[in-house]
């Protein structure tokens, strides 16, 4: 990857052949049309470095807690279905040029993933278990005919990004810090006609999150006057508001189980009103048995003890994937996997089933109930709504961070290797 030549740096223009398009590319059979097309291709990136780099905010600043600060670059790859992929090209973060009539606008022909790039306690930084998110970016894109593309080299792009980003961004001087990736993948072609879409963007854009175990840092509560004093972080848990009948987010056969742009404005509603009366997510229930699936982005777990005359055991539930009410998190795998091979000889069972608010209401009355937690990346990764004398849900978050922080070696902590030049030149900012 070397800088260009590339003089203005645009995006969304009309999707344009550049040279680049020549070079013999990765191939995939276009379904569409039974022809090939090139295949997205990151040893085809272009890079066109920032001439204004934006400052680091100071981690507690108004700025990062808004969410909105993003990093100087972005990666981009325009496919056609003529044409196929684009090479991709890294280059100064800008805003996007789409046409009114362009797809996503409408129909919300988009997806994307969400993942954190980590500056480890031993300088390096890693992504965690970064081939789930651009594997689940893809099944993702089928669901609303967005173009299909190697996730392997999607893995490659975010990982060339946060090598370029990763110095400045999160520096080695400050271990325990994250930068938030957001792939993401909208149709911009432009035609009011619903069809599946025949050009499309890819974007890669890192954000600058708030450093959410740090108290001072978490972001400022929505800014809706309300009686009660602002909640305190963290010491009381996270505060769930179960959804009412009226509000569904996902059901059986939908595309709850997608991370596709049409599942999240529509629970906004919800989300304002939990918010508004002072909770932090809205626990999804569903159907005329209350199923409990997911809390806002975040997959929800709770520990109970059986009753008696059900064993007694201590049993770790969350919601099974089969009925495509949930979206399998990566965090959910994870918790599951460590919590099976590490909590199992403690007789701890780990289940996925369908369970209702009845089930969790009758165990907090009978104090059957240990902790409940809920796991995802965008906020911390794991919040513990019901802090348990159990110490599950802690014990998990602290083997999760040991591996995103580099503190123990383990496959799923994905180093990502650095420009050490890049270092040297950004390092002071
Ligand atoms: C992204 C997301 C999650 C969490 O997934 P992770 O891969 O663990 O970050 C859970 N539920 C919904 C609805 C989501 O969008």
């Amino acid at each position: 990857m070397s800088p260009s030549a590339t003089a203005r740096p645009s995006l969304g223009d009309p999707p344009q052949l550049s040279p680049d398009r020549l070079l013999p590319s990765k191939s995939l059979p276009n379904t569409t049309n039974g022809t090939t097309t090139p295949d997205l291709d990151a040893s085809l990136l272009r890079f066109t470095p920032t001439t204004t780099p934006r400052p680091v905010p100071l981690p507690n600043s108004p700025e990062v807690a808004s969410q909105s600060t993003c990093t100087d670059h972005m990666i981009t790859s325009a496919w056609t279905a003529h044409a196929g992929w684009s090479a991709p090209h890294l280059q100064p973060y800008a805003p996007l040029t789409l046409s009114p009539t362009a797809s996503v606008l409408h129909y919300s022909t988009s997806c994307f993933e969400g993942l954190k790039a980590y500056r480890g306690h031993d300088g390096r930084l890693r992504l965690f278990r970064p081939d789930r998110n651009c594997a689940r970016m893809l099944a993702s894109a089928a669901r609303v005919t967005l173009p299909a593309f190697d996730p392997a080299e999607l893995e490659k792009l975010i990982k060339a990004l946060v090598r370029v980003e990763g110095p400045k961004w999160v520096p080695p001087a400050r271990p325990g810090a994250f930068i938030y990736i957001r792939p993401t993948l909208i149709a911009t072609h432009p035609a009011l006609g619903m069809q599946p879409p025949k050009e499309a963007l890819l974007f890669i854009i890192a954000c600058f999150l708030p450093s959410l175990d740090d108290p001072r840092a978490l972001p400022t509560p929505a800014p809706t006057p309300t009686p009660t004093p602002t909640k305190p972080p963290a010491a009381t848990g996270l505060k769930l508001l179960a959804s009412p009948p009226t509000a569904t987010r996902a059901w059986p056969t939908g595309f709850g189980a997608s991370k596709i742009g049409a599942n999240y404005g529509p629970s906004l509603p919800q989300h304002s009103h939990a918010q508004s009366r002072g909770y932090d997510q809205v626990l999804w229930l569903f159907g005329p048995d209350h199923l409990v699936t997911e809390a806002g982005a975040s997959n929800f777990f709770v520990v109970w003890r059986a009753r008696p005359e059900r064993g007694g055991r201590v049993e770790m539930v969350t919601a099974a994937l089969d009925m495509g009410l949930i979206l399998a998190g990566v965090t959910r795998g994870c918790v599951l996997e460590l919590a099976r091979a590490r909590l199992g000889g403690e007789g701890v069972a780990v289940v996925e089933r369908a369970f209702g608010m009845r089930e969790v209401v009758e165990a907090v009355e009978e104090g059957r109930v240990v902790e409940a937690f809920a796991a995802g990346t965008a906020g911390r990764d794991l919040d513990i709504p019901v802090p348990g004398a159990g110490g599950y849900a802690a014990r998990i978050k602290a083997w999760l961070g040991d591996i995103m922080f580099g503190r123990v070696e383990h496959e799923w902590g994905v180093v990502v290797d650095e420009d050490i030049e890049e270092e040297e030149e950004t390092g002071g900012a």
